[in-house]
């Protein structure tokens, strides 16, 4: 079961990577690749836990949810992308590490982290995770529902923690997306 309390330290992690809006407004993200290497559903409809297996199906993703000490995992291996999920994650919280982990697979290739001699982190080391956190919030949230509901209304609408709502409003003030 998830407590409310799972739920909150849950989503502040997500947020502490960078923390607070100041930090996270000087991270430059690609927003453009972004925009452009999402679905064409993604930012529109709310997206669910059966929309992350559909996608996983169409692309061939092979998705294992097991026990493992992180979250989530996707990784390339003899060019078949492969997404493990944490079996202890239940609701929103695995929702959202669901489509953090495809928002890898649709805008980053293998070693994107590391500079072109593999060892350095590349410039956009920092900047992965929050596009991956980005890709996530929005599958959940997209800019249709944060536009017609108040953050309350969503929280009530979805059962989603007002830490999720308010991770989404946050994207929406740094980068218009
Ligand atoms: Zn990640």
């Amino acid at each position: 079961m998830t407590t409310n309390t799972e739920t909150i330290s849950f989503f502040s992690l997500a947020l502490d990577r960078q923390p607070g809006l100041v930090s996270r407004k000087k991270t430059s993200i690609r927003r453009g690749m972004l925009l452009g290497g999402t679905p064409p559903g993604w930012n529109v409809l709310a997206l669910s836990q059966n929309d992350f297996y559909q996608y996983c199906d169409q692309a061939a993703i092979k998705l294992h949810e097991i026990t493992i000490e992180c979250h989530g995992v996707y990784l390339v291996c003899n060019g078949r992308p492969y997404i493990f999920i944490s079996d202890k994650l239940r609701g929103a919280e695995k929702t959202f590490v669901c489509f953090h982990e495809i928002g890898h697979f649709w805008l980053h290739k293998p070693g994107d982290q590391f500079s072109a001699d593999g060892k350095r982190p590349s410039r956009w080391a920092n900047a992965i995770e929050i596009e991956a956190d980005i890709v996530a919030v929005c599958a959940m949230i997209p800019l249709t529902v944060l536009k017609r509901h108040r953050p309350g209304e969503i929280a009530d609408l979805y059962g989603y923690a007002p830490e999720l709502v308010r991770l989404r409003q946050e994207v929406f003030d740094c980068w218009q997306i």
